[in-house]
């Protein structure tokens, strides 16, 4: 009966509840081409940013500041932010893993870092070389120094759904790293499904178990490695999540997780969003076009859909393979 109740008040958030509003942060950029092996120019690296700012986004990952032999694709990352339009009203995110790397964020004036803590030792020593104690320790001290150079914070849970070393990770493992982070100065929280396993019901368990210990903003990160990741967004969304993290096209994966596939597309999810009455002022037809882009650059086959599907009849764009004037009938 609680189950039911709770699927009721779920659909109407949907429904009734403001704000009907949800943030895309664009990590395409940073999550979307780490993983590919294919090394982007400078060059293109900025004309997909600038795509992606002119399809409304507001807030984009935009490199990370990691040692270049370890991610050869963001050996670039000075470069790339010295090169990125300045709007009003937009955010860079820097993804930083320690003192060096917020030292090279500061000097390349992002405006925003992102520091992960993943929930289990063996993918946090894998991921990223320290324990998950050190690694809460360097995200406190990186959060004390970006705050107090202006920078907002977030603290990412990475394998909050599950790791592909040790399996199971329990929400109160997650809900644990939360309130440590919390308390350590973050200004928005993050929880990763770095592999791509959760589905709906983890979400809601996972909100649960994390609202208990704070109430700061909530992001979400979805791969859509097992075609859960949209259900899973729409899910966070009506349990309160602010934002998204999404990628024009569904590029990406990442390099120390075997497996993990794309992440969820930008196109995609804007196109589930505003069908179901929920704006998040990034424009489907241009964000094909930056995932076009992008997709040129690296000469793949996107994952996403919308590019080849198209809008809504009569809305907006057709898609590449959507049935036109020429187009023998026949479809059931
Ligand atoms: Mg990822």
């Amino acid at each position: 009966m609680k189950a039911v109740l709770d699927r009721l008040m779920l659909s109407e958030r949907v429904a009734d509840g403001p704000p009907a509003v949800a943030e895309i942060v664009e990590v395409g950029p940073r999550d979307g081409l780490q993983n590919v092996p294919t090394v982007v120019s400078t060059t293109a690296k900025i004309a997909y940013i600038q795509a992606l700012i002119d399809a409304g986004v507001r807030r984009v990952e935009a490199t990370s500041f990691v040692h270049p032999q370890r991610v050869p694709q963001m050996a670039d990352a000075e470069a790339v932010m010295a090169g990125v339009p300045r709007p009003a009203g937009v955010s860079y995110i820097g993804l930083v893993v320690n003192a060096r790397g917020l030292d090279r964020a500061l000097a390349a004036r992002v405006d925003e870092v992102n520091v992960v803590v993943v929930a289990t030792e063996t993918f946090c020593q894998r991921n990223q070389g320290m324990s998950i104690a050190e690694a809460v320790r360097s995200f406190a001290a990186i959060s004390d120094r970006a705050r107090s150079a202006g920078l907002r914070v977030t603290a990412t849970i990475g394998a909050s759904f599950g790791c592909p070393f040790e399996g199971e990770v329990a929400p109160e493992t997650v809900a644990k790293l939360v309130r440590q982070c919390a308390g350590a100065g973050a200004d928005e929280i993050t929880l990763a499904d770095t592999i791509g396993v959760g589905v709906p019901a983890d979400v809601q368990r996972l909100v649960r178990a994390v609202r208990e210990v704070t109430d700061l903003p909530l992001r979400f990160h979805f791969h859509n490695t097992r075609n859960t990741g949209y259900a899973n967004a729409l899910t966070a969304v009506a349990l309160g999540a602010s934002a998204l993290d999404s990628s024009a096209g569904g590029i990406g994966g990442c390099p120390f997780a075997p497996a993990a596939t794309g992440n969820i597309a930008t196109e995609d999810l804007v196109y589930a969003l505003r069908r179901s009455g929920i704006e998040s002022g990034v424009d489907l037809s241009r964000i094909v076009s930056a995932a076009t882009f992008i997709g040129g650059e690296l000469d793949m086959r996107l994952p996403a859909l919308l590019g080849r599907a198209g809008d809504f009849p009569g809305a907006d764009f057709p898609g590449a393979d959507s049935p036109g004037a020429d187009s023998p009938g026949g479809g059931s």
